[in-house]
């Protein structure tokens, strides 16, 4: 077994933290004064700029399929780089991705909607989540209509990210509901000029997602993505790559909090010598390594899962679980070791701490990832150590 990167794996690596480094974490003061003043930390063209940067030297479509001019880069190499995303809380992203389940959208539907989401020159949201369907999926009600050659939207969508900037939604709708998920679900590329009303919903943290409302939103028959019928796969597709992105992320996070928390214990002085000597302040830095390190392997495992092309639902429910209970407790930890410090808005640490918070409610909360991993073990489809079998 060789724990070790690949020459590959590390220049991709390095470039992305020298990147990360020298162009976005620049940008953070700026950020955190914009926010503050109630406006969006990273406008859209400024967003753009950085991803054209990016570009510059290669980074571009890092998980999109060559078909489509990207890297098609390995699911481990990708967790790696997005893992340098995450050591800043700017709202970064390497350019040419979009929805990975655009990519099952038909010829006239790549030209009109996804090549442009892959250039940037339109942006798109994804919206399954309802006020009374969360964590169930299965119990969306938002009904999807024959009507000669359109289908008439009715219902409402909640909890949107980036629904305020995008031209166009994927939608999961009922088409059939006798059928419900199994076969009565239908995605939708439903454009915003189709005539869906929104509203941002405002939240502890930066993200400001949607709610989204239809009312006899009219969606021609050749915006259905996929089959009639496929939302419920698709949906979840959407979902699982989440699940190891998102711990990828905190796991950046956590490694620059915890590096702010080793530097402040080596310098902060309490009863005659720093607060890095005394136990208790030492416990919470090993703690937080030992978490740190273990999310880590297991983000790499879900990626490495994928790649092997096995089913990898298991280990990323784990990974997710692991991960956003992990930078949860880091940024707690990392703000108790700055004592006040920590707590005021001069340190960005109570800016991680209440984005991080969401890491364990979206796409997927801590109990849903539970309730996956335990019903796997107790129905047999996995075994305890089954991974090494
Ligand atoms: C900022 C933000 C951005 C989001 N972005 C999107 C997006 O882009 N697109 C989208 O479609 N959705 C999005 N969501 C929705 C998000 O995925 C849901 O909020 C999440 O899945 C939880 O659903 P819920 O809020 O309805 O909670 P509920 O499902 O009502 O759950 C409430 C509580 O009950 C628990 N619970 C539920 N079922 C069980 C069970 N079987 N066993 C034990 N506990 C259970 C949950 O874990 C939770 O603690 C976003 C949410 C937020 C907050």
């Amino acid at each position: 077994m060789d724990f070790s990167l690949t020459d590959e794996q590390r220049d991709l690596r390095d470039t992305a933290r020298a990147f990360i480094t020298k162009e976005v974490m620049p940008l953070e003061p700026e950020l955190l004064a914009r926010e503050r003043r109630g406006e969006s930390g990273l406008p859209h063209d400024e967003l753009r700029a950085l991803q054209a940067r990016a570009r510059d030297f290669g980074f571009w479509g890092l998980g999109t399929p060559a078909a489509f001019g990207g890297a098609d880069l390995p699911t481990l190499t990708q967790a790696l780089i997005w893992t340098e995303v995450g050591r800043s809380f700017v709202p970064f992203m390497f350019g040419g991705e979009t929805d990975v389940i655009l990519y099952k959208a038909n010829e006239e539907q790549q030209a009109e909607y996804l090549l442009p989401a892959l250039e940037g020159t339109r942006a798109s949201c994804f919206a399954v989540t309802e006020p009374d369907a969360g964590s169930d999926l299965t119990a969306i009600r938002m009904r999807a209509r024959r009507d000669g050659d359109d289908w008439v939207l009715n219902g409402e969508k909640t909890f949107i990210t980036r629904g305020a900037e995008a031209d166009f939604a994927i939608v999961i709708a009922v088409t059939d509901p006798e059928l419900g998920y199994k076969g009565g679900f239908t995605a939708f590329i439903v454009d915003r000029a189709m005539g869906w009303e929104s509203s941002v919903i405002d939240t502890m943290g930066p993200a400001r997602p949607i709610s989204m409302s239809f009312d006899d939103v009219r969606v021609p028959a050749r915006n259905v993505l996929g089959e009639v019928g496929q939302g419920f796969p698709l949906a979840m597709e959407w979902i699982g790559r989440g699940r190891w992105r998102i711990p990828a992320v905190a796991i950046g996070a956590a490694e620059r909090m915890l590096t702010m928390a080793i530097e402040y214990a080596g310098q902060r002085r309490t009863f005659g010598t720093t607060i890095g000597e005394h136990q208790m302040i030492q416990a919470m830095i090993a703690d937080s390594e030992v978490e740190l390190e273990s999310a880590r392997w297991l983000v790499l495992l879900a990626a490495w899962t994928v790649d092997q092309g096995q089913d990898p639902r298991h280990h990323a429910s784990m990974a997710k679980l692991s991960g956003a209970t992990m930078a949860n407790h880091i940024a707690d930890r990392v703000m108790q070791i700055h004592g006040g410090m920590g707590y005021t808005r001069e340190l960005p640490i109570e800016r991680w701490y209440r984005e991080v918070r969401l890491w364990r409610i979206f796409e997927g909360t801590d109990e849903i990832q539970r309730r996956a991993i335990a019903k796997n073990l107790l129905s047999g489809r996995r075994r305890v150590g089954g991974h090494l079998a």
